[in-house]
């Protein structure tokens, strides 16, 4: 079947504290941004109840117009912006479908991700990213009691961003988690990433997947 053919959702029933939630989040937009063209969420994101795999567009996305079904898109969809609109800082040149990546938030603002659009796995490396992202990483690793995390995302495999080096630790399955802790070295202080099964051991500083 067409995905294009499929019903229309119908719009979803919210209620009095959803509403007022987007209300929230939409005053959180940088005056005078707006999403235009840009659908990249769209693809390298999965709302739930509309998964699709990572890296692939959702079947009601437009891309390059919008959202096919936007009077009756879900309320994931609707509460959901990316870093660009809400963060001040990030310029033009932030903008998701020109970055080819999409800054999300995520872990009560203890995790910040790029999720690259699969069709440019390098966006992430070229300036200005790469070196926001390490400077980014830097202040993170400061963080207590736990500390922060930038990671890059393609598709579904993760790469741990770090003031000295960077860690590809794959792809994390849903009963997995990643950890950083701090070591104390003759060389000072080393951040070890590691990836272990939920609940295992104490952390000082972990990523659900
Ligand atoms: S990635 Fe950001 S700018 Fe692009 S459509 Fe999504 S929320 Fe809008
Ligand atoms: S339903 Fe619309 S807004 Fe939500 S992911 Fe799909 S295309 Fe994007």
């Amino acid at each position: 079947m067409n995905p294009r053919m499929q019903p229309v959702p119908e719009a979803p029933e919210m209620t009095a504290a959803q509403e007022a939630e987007l209300a929230r989040i939409r005053g959180m937009i940088v005056p005078g941004r707006a999403c235009g063209t840009c659908t990249l969420c769209c693809k390298v994101l999965s709302v739930p109840g509309y998964e699709h795999p990572p890296g692939e567009w959702c079947r009601f996305c437009l891309p390059g117009k919008g959202c096919g079904i936007y009077q009756t898109r879900p309320y994931t969809c609707r509460g959901h912006y990316c870093e660009w609109m809400i963060s001040k800082g990030l310029g033009p040149e932030w903008k998701p479908d020109k970055a080819k990546f999409v800054l999300f938030g995520s872990n009560a603002g203890r995790r910040l991700t790029a999720h690259v659009d699969p069709g440019y796995p390098s966006a992430w490396r070229r300036s200005p990213y790469y070196e926001n992202l390490k400077a980014w990483a830097a202040q993170a690793v400061q963080k207590t009691p736990e500390m922060h995390l930038i990671d890059v995302m393609i598709r579904d495999y993760t790469i741990i961003i770090l003031p000295d080096r960077d860690v590809e630790v794959g792809v994390v399955a849903a009963d997995e988690l990643v950890t950083l802790d701090k070591r104390m070295t003759a060389a000072g202080n080393v951040v070890e990433v590691r990836k272990i099964k939920a609940g295992t051991q104490p952390h000082s500083g972990a990523v659900d997947k």
